[in-house]
């Protein structure tokens, strides 16, 4: 149940009592606590608020970060989405989503769920400005969290060597959650000193060659793809790159019981899409299923001979923290998640940072493994 006070802010967001009484009974939003400032996430959407929006206890609202429309083709993609209109082109970092915000005193990041997470936040004064927030605290940062050490992903972009990084790729509104257009964005990040995502310049269909060049740089530098946006933010699709596809099949078939079926079949379609587009033919494509095939077969194979020889399909994550508290919330929150983790090992890096290694289990994986490979018949 969400207490009165919340239920008050939610009504006078608009939200219709039935409707709030309805969600209330499916579970859809959930109060919770950070550091003492205590908020309300929609787990569902609900009348224009979005799944992982959150409304804080003085009234401050966050907006769930707005899916982005997937293109496949290219070319067609960009026809459709853009007509003969100009659209910046960003790279799409691969990392997690986290919304920037400052309430009360304090600037929190939240994850693309809606949860406060306890590792962004501590570390995200190491990455932005705080005066922007003193400037306009009226504004959200979104980025993406990146790089080689993360809680949530096993890997980051090729050039984070170490660490994780933050990169800016949209600037919104508390409230409303309109976007600012993309040159107010680039001109405070400038301003400010934000790490921003690359942004490669202005293109418009006619540069379709172009962009297939950048499609095969990106790919061949192990990174994830595009996001196209018109300058006032109102389009925007994205694009990934063959190697991307690949890799997180390869990534996931590791822990292939865990992942729906969609999540391979989402990505091999994307690939079949490229080769298509590209005509890719001969020794090429043949590379290509070779890859795609590697990817799928390897690491499942790994896991099963794992489990074969008494260990569990786990993955193992190294962060940085200030406080070894921080570590701890973080085991809280994975929980909350329904995560199962175990720290593994506490490093002073003496130098105000603590590397800790902890590991995620997979006991359905495992279980569902150990029972096929124990010979279970259907
Ligand atoms: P959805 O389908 O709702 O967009 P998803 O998790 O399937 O969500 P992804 O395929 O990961 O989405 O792509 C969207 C995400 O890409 C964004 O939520 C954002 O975190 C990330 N991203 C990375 N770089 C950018 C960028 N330059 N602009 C916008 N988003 C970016």
């Amino acid at each position: 149940m969400v207490s009165s006070h919340f239920r008050n802010i939610l009504l006078k967001l608009g939200i219709p009592e039935e409707r709030l009484s309805v969600l209330e009974g499916k579970g859809g939003l959930v109060e919770d606590e950070f550091e003492g400032i205590r908020y309300v996430r929609f787990r569902d959407s609900a009348k224009g608020f979005r799944r992982g929006t959150v409304a804080f206890e003085n009234g401050d609202v966050v907006l769930g970060f707005p899916h982005i429309k997937r293109i496949v083709q290219l070319e067609n993609g960009i026809r459709r989405v853009f007509r003969n209109k100009p659209f910046y082109v960003e790279e799409k970092v691969d990392g997690y989503n986290v919304r920037v915000v400052k309430v009360r005193d304090k600037v929190l990041a939240i994850t693309r769920g809606g949860f406060v997470c306890p590792f962004t936040t501590e570390r995200v004064e190491d990455f932005i400005n705080f005066d922007f927030f003193r400037d306009y605290p009226n504004l959200v940062l979104a980025g993406e969290m990146a790089g080689p050490e993360s809680p949530y992903l096993v890997e980051g972009p090729p050039y984070v060597k170490e660490d994780i990084q933050f990169f800016l790729f949209d600037i919104q509104e508390k409230g409303g959650g309109k976007s600012l257009s993309v040159e107010e964005r680039l001109k405070l990040a400038e301003e400010y000193g934000i790490p921003h995502v690359e942004v490669f310049g202005v293109y418009d269909r006619r540069r379709i060659d172009d962009l297939y060049d950048l499609i095969e740089m990106l790919h061949s530098e192990r990174r994830e793809g595009i996001v196209m946006k018109s300058p006032n933010m109102k389009r925007i699709a994205k694009y990934v790159t063959p190697y991307a596809n690949i890799n997180d099949i390869r990534i996931g078939s590791h822990i292939f019981f865990d992942l729906p079926h969609g999540y391979f079949m989402q990505r091999i379609k994307r690939l079949a899409f490229y080769l298509a587009e590209k005509h890719v033919k001969g020794e090429e494509f043949d590379e290509y299923a070779k890859a795609l095939g590697k990817a799928l077969l390897r690491p499942f194979v790994e896991s099963i001979h794992e489990v074969a020889n008494s260990g569990e399909v786990e993955e193992v994550f190294t962060v940085r923290v200030k406080n070894i508290t921080t570590a701890h919330k973080m085991m809280t929150h994975f929980e909350g998640l329904g995560v199962k983790i175990h720290i593994e090992d506490i490093e002073d890096l003496k130098n105000g940072y603590w590397r800790i290694t902890f590991k995620r289990v997979y006991p359905d994986a495992t279980r569902e493994i150990r029972e096929l490979w124990n010979g279970l018949a259907f």
